[in-house]
């Protein structure tokens, strides 16, 4: 490596605005990279600072994972930049030199050449001739055998377009460029996946079927099989490591988390779904450990087909502040319960609702990582939530932090025609956003039943937006019920007035910046915010419920008539369980390709150049913070804690400190 590595430069052309939010690291296309702090790390006693070093060196090791899983060129891409990035000798003042800098800030936060939320593929702002020429200044023998090809993924814009591609019609395999499957038509693996849940039709305790592997298909004999990802499969020297903390983790851990940790060790090792389930329930049972942790194959939101999962890994703790507030206000719930003539099983909702834990962030990897959740609500098995439940906790650190980058930015005023509705967003948003995040995740995710007979996988591709719909609308609903201001919750319906605002502009307006001109709408989580905004307002238009509003030249949205407006939220909430409930495949079909996906060009310009005009980011991500153990006399005393602030630094030190794959897996 060269002493020319210019990452303290890295981010000039913002460093004013950067300079003014500290906690802002970097800035770059739509991204803006956010630092966030770990409150009360510090005061945990020492084994639970141990058990959190151990789980942190686990989460980062399955990042290489990632990469592959989202395409199997991401990887020999990754390392060719940075090859350049850190070796290259000539002007790095150019706008080519500064175009491949970006480029390559983009890749590492998407975990791939594709947009971690759009899909589509990055093109670059950097010609081939400029990036051959400075590779071939480095010396060609750095780089792989196979450069020729790894520019023309670069630059072709043709080839691999999409990581995900859920176009009604298409082959969704075929058409996408994520690793999860190879060589395999949509239909060979539904008919694979298919036969394999109705050998096992009669199983109450069915294992999530694909979840953790590629399916292949021979080219010669045209046998189809799994490779399973696992130690001594595919991704094994990314999951040895893993196993590796997680054996130093189990050592520290105390009580039933030893065994949790355990479980997890051995379904690693053999890959075996039932184990994986094992784990999961020991993991969901386990309400009493500070310390807890999240690391494996766990969402399926890549597979266009919902089965095969990307690896993440969350560690975290107790938010004992915010905690205890909930433990009153459960509390407090509970003797409401037991002495007001509501209905009891409109009470036992809101109980559980509350109960929901709060936690505080130490470290994000693989799939939560740069990009993050801010509500975990797990396992995803139907059969293991029905029978044992599931986990919720809300993420106070990072909402935190989103919350403190994102204030005085101008978009309130940008946006918000009403000054009642700014006002309120001022006072109550933070509230009413971890609010709906806490009934989203515990009431929302967790409530309703299937009929007898349907098994969840029958809404296939709209099944995640139609789930996150379900929770959604939970959340809505609730916020502005009474029973949350009889509770103390929130001082009154204005906490709901604020939510319901924001989430109507945002979902039939400004979710548009994340979009590119001429694009639908393609993810989940926004396709589930554009169907009930846009079903809400086509309800309620007869009663003007929800009103597009012209002023001087600029398009704005307001809500009319909040308690209406919650009616409606009642309303689709009633259909989209019902729909859930049953497997109305094509009912959930209707309302998705209706209400969700259509993007109103006109509408979409003035958005894209009214954020252009703010400089806002409309995607963040974070940097983690940084441990070390601290011996003496060879002995673990203590547990250090920093704070980097330098994005590329950190990128650069996992992909040299926890880089296990080959180019190709
Ligand atoms: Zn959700």
């Amino acid at each position: 490596m060269t002493a020319t590595v210019a990452t303290g430069v890295s981010c000039t052309d913002n460093n004013k605005e950067t300079a003014e939010q500290p906690w802002i690291v970097d800035r770059f296309d739509d991204i803006k990279v956010i630092r966030y702090e770990v409150p009360g790390f510090e005061q945990l006693p020492l084994q639970q600072k141990e058990l959190i070093y151990y789980l942190s060196e686990a989460a980062k090791c399955g990042r290489d994972i990632l990469y592959d899983q989202n395409c199997w060129m991401n990887l020999p891409i990754r390392r060719t930049l940075e090859t350049i990035y850190q070796q290259y000798e000539g002007d790095r003042t150019t706008d080519e030199w500064k175009a491949l800098e970006k480029y390559l800030k983009k890749i590492w936060f998407a975990n791939g050449i594709h947009h971690h939320y759009s899909n589509d593929k990055f093109r670059p702002e950097f010609s081939e001739a400029f990036f051959r020429q400075a590779a071939a200044s480095i010396g060609m023998e750095m780089f792989p055998e196979n450069f020729d090809y790894i520019c023309m993924v670069i630059f072709d814009p043709t080839l691999y377009p999409t990581r995900l591609n859920q176009k009604a019609g298409d082959d969704l395999l075929w058409t996408s460029s994520s690793n999860y499957y190879r060589n395999v038509r949509q239909a060979e693996a539904e008919k694979f996946y298919n036969d394999m849940a109705a050998a096992n039709a009669e199983d109450p305790e069915p294992i999530s079927y694909g979840l953790n592997s590629q399916l292949v298909k021979e080219e010669k004999t045209n046998r189809i099989y799994e490779r399973t990802w696992k130690v001594g499969g595919m991704y094994s020297p990314a999951i040895e490591q893993i196993v590796h903390w997680l054996e130093k983790a189990r050592e520290v851990a105390e009580g039933p988390q030893r065994e949790t940790i355990a479980a997890l060790i051995d379904y690693y090792h053999t890959g075996d779904l039932k184990q994986f389930d094992r784990y999961n329930i020991l993991w969901l049972k386990d309400t009493v450990s500070n310390v807890d942790f999240v690391n494996g194959f766990i969402e399926t939101y890549g597979d266009p087909l919902g089965y095969k999962a990307s690896w993440e890994s969350i560690v975290n703790f107790i938010d004992s502040a915010a905690c205890r507030r909930t433990q009153i206000i459960s509390q407090n719930a509970q003797w409401f319960e037991d002495h007001s003539p509501v209905d009891p099983a409109y009470r036992k909702k809101v109980v559980k609702g509350v109960s929901a834990k709060v936690i505080t962030v130490a470290m994000l990897g693989g799939d939560c990582y740069p990009a993050t959740p801010i509500g975990i609500n797990l396992p995803n098995a139907d059969w293991i939530r029905k029978e044992y439940g599931s986990k919720s906790v809300t993420i106070d650190n990072i909402t935190y932090a989103y919350d403190r980058a994102a204030h005085g930015n101008g978009f309130e005023e940008e946006f918000m025609l009403r000054p009642e509705d700014r006002e309120r967003v001022d006072k109550y948003g933070k509230l009413a956003d971890d609010l709906h995040t806490d009934l989203h995740e515990c009431l929302g995710h967790g409530s309703g039943q299937l009929a007898p007979g349907v098994t969840g996988g029958e809404l296939r591709s709209y099944g995640s937006t139609l789930e996150e719909a379900r929770a959604d609308l939970f959340g809505l609903y609730y916020l502005g019920d009474e029973k949350l201001v009889e509770l103390g919750l929130v001082p009154s319906f204005d906490v709901a007035k604020a939510q319901y605002a924001s989430y109507i502009l945002n979902g039939l307006m400004t979710q548009l910046a994340r979009i590119q001109p001429g694009k639908n709408v393609e993810e989940s989580h926004m396709r589930n915010r554009k169907l009930i905004a846009e079903w809400c307002y086509e309800a309620g238009k007869a009663e003007n419920v929800i009103e597009w509003r012209k002023e001087n030249g600029k398009t704005y949205v307001v809500v009319n008539d909040f308690e209406k407006l919650r009616e409606l939220f009642g309303k689709l909430l009633h259909e989209i369980q019902r729909i859930k409930s049953e497997g109305d495949y094509e009912a959930g079909k209707e309302l998705v390709e209706r209400y969700a996906v259509q993007v109103d060009p006109t509408l979409h310009a003035e958005v894209l150049a009214r954020y252009e005009a703010l400089h806002i980011e409309p995607y963040g991500g974070f940097v983690n913070p940084e441990y070390e153990l601290v011996e003496r006399d060879g002995r673990i005393v203590d547990v250090k804690i920093s704070y980097p602030a330098n994005y590329v630094e950190q990128m650069l030190n996992y992909s040299k400190n926890y880089s296990f794959l080959p180019d190709l897996n």
